[in-house]
């Protein structure tokens, strides 16, 4: 079967590869799941990747499958899966387990692991093939009746896991009700997180460079939330004028914009870190006024990453949510379909070269 792949260290070796088709077989005690694989997204990783910045091929091989979010159809399950059926719609999880405490508990996406296992980025096969195989553990259903989002899954994952962590994390409050809301980075992780906080009614400020009109503003404002450009308004007057912020959602890839942000936090407030950055960028910053204020205010920042089967749960059940809130909003997000895995190449153009692309994504096969 044919499948993306790169070959990892060598810049823009994003190829067609050839596989075996997995067998149910490949997993121990009949718990083997097959599935077909409908759409894949891709998003900077795969563009990092590609790039030789990131990503490791698995042992034995020298190339990488690219592609961590999936979207398919189980055909087959071994004798002792009962979680899923053939015909199921389903996502998968991306990390698999190290051998730290957390990756015993089926909390892969807080290992303490120097070396992480993740399907389609590093040591471990990715999705943008016609078939896989993997252990129901990994594998998350969707209702049928969002399956035109499936692709979508993933990323919503990241966002949950962020927004669920502050959650948790401002447990220490015993009383926090967030009202103000900002997200720096309008791309698909950023407009996910507004998305999420606009469902439980937060009033969100959605920070992104690029001046309206444009299809981020409108996406952003279709959900209520209000879009700032950094290109027009200096970011942290803005800040001033909408905030300061309960909670901050960060997302542009910057590391400056992250220094910038934690001076727009309100007492008792919580910053959300998530942006990659892959390189050697310094930085003048105001340390002391940064500190004093994040002492006085008794404010918190933390990083996160990658998201364990739980916050798949949570992100369909607010799909369900956003289709009967706002009405085809997320199908919106899916502007660059690419047809079948031969077209890698214009995949991989329109990710990099595409600045108005929400989601580049591939259809393997048509939607059943
Ligand atoms: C993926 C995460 C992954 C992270 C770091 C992101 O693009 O969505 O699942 O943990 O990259 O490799
Ligand atoms: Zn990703």
């Amino acid at each position: 079967m044919k499948a993306i792949a790169v070959v990892p260290g060598k810049p823009n070796s994003v190829h067609l590869a050839e596989l075996e088709k997995p067998s149910i077989d490949e997993v121990p005690n009949g718990r083997g799941v097959l599935i077909e694989v409908i759409e894949v997204g891709v998003d900077g990783t795969d563009k990092e990747i590609n790039a030789a910045e990131y990503g490791n091929a698995p042992p034995g091989y020298d190339f990488l499958v690219i592609g961590h979010e999936s979207f398919g159809r189980v055909v087959e399950v071994g004798p002792n899966v009962t979680e899923l059926r053939p015909g199921d719609f389903v996502s998968a999880t991306v990390r698999r387990p190290g051998n730290s405490l957390y990756d015993r508990i089926g909390h892969y996406d807080m290992t303490t692991d120097d070396v992480y296992y993740e399907r389609g980025i590093n040591l471990r096969h990715g999705f943008l093939t016609e078939f896989y195989v993997d252990e129901p553990e990994y594998i998350v259903k969707v209702p049928a009746s969002l399956k035109s989002i499936g692709v979508l899954m993933e990323p919503m994952s990241v966002a949950q896991k962020g927004i669920l962590q502050a959650y948790e994390i401002q447990r220490r409050l015993r009383l926090w009700h967030p009202r103000r809301a900002a997200i720096t980075g309008a791309g698909p992780l950023g407009q996910l997180a507004a998305l999420v906080l606009r469902l439980k009614g937060i009033d969100v400020t959605v920070f992104a460079r690029t001046p309206p009109p444009n299809a981020k503003c409108d996406l952003a404002e279709a959900i209520g939330a209000r879009y700032v450009s950094t290109a027009q308004h200096d970011f942290l007057e803005a800040a001033r004028e909408f905030g300061p912020f309960d909670i901050l959602f960060e997302a542009t890839g910057s590391s400056r914009i992250a220094f910038d942000s934690m001076r727009t936090l309100a007492k008792n407030g919580v910053l959300v870190l998530t942006s990659i950055t892959g390189g050697q960028g310094q930085l003048e910053i105001s340390a002391d006024d940064i500190n004093l204020d994040f002492v006085l205010g008794n404010k918190v920042m933390f990083g996160t990453v990658n998201a364990h089967r739980e916050y798949f749960e949570l992100g369909a059940k607010d799909f369900a949510h956003a289709e009967s809130e706002y009405p085809g909003w997320l199908n919106s997000f899916l502007t660059n379909p690419i047809d079948g895995l031969e077209n890698y190449a214009d995949m991989m153009q329109q990710l990099t070269e595409d600045k108005r692309a929400l989601k580049v994504y591939v259809r393997v096969r048509s939607m059943p």
